[in-house]
């Protein structure tokens, strides 16, 4: 078992090589992200069978193997917090309507695991509809200090 983060959505998950008792029969095989249902190969004896994470397991993989923020990109970085209103949240991300970003990184900060806000689904396809690649990392007010020369973050 091993964990991999999706080229595609950028989230981890567990995958796991099952069977395989036969050597020299080694073939492609489909590693499919449980997330996104993007999907690749690799050579297998077996099959992959991919699950996700937990909340907590993604979290600590998470902070441990932080997303970096590609230089060739423009990132939006947006801050919530579990006391961030559903309307802040949708404002911050409107604004980047015509600003041609191509990754919005929403910063979580605190305890809460943001994807279980109720809004999740709504605040994840705004962002889709307004750049291409979407990414939560989970932050502490130094991280994001340390962000501000990396990322534009929406005040
Ligand atoms: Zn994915």
């Amino acid at each position: 078992m091993r964990i991999e983060r999706c080229s595609h959505c950028e989230r981890a998950f567990h995958v796991a090589e099952i069977g395989g008792a036969m050597p020299g029969t080694k073939e492609r095989e489909d590693i499919s992200c449980p997330h996104c249902r993007y999907t690749y190969t690799e050579t297998s004896n077996g099959a992959f069978r991919t699950t996700p994470l937990s909340a907590v397991e993604e979290r600590a993989f998470d902070e441990a193997n932080p997303i970096e923020y590609r230089r060739t990109e423009k990132t939006y970085g947006i801050v919530v917090t579990a006391a961030t209103p559903t309307d802040e949240v949708l404002a911050k991300i409107g604004r980047l309507r015509h600003a041609c970003g191509d990754r919005i990184a929403i910063l979580a900060l605190g305890p809460d695991d943001v994807r279980a806000r109720p809004d999740w689904r709504t605040i994840a396809s705004e962002c889709k509809a307004m750049v291409k690649h979407l990414s939560v990392e989970y932050v502490t007010q130094a991280r994001i200090d340390a962000l501000v020369s990396q990322i534009s973050i929406l005040a």
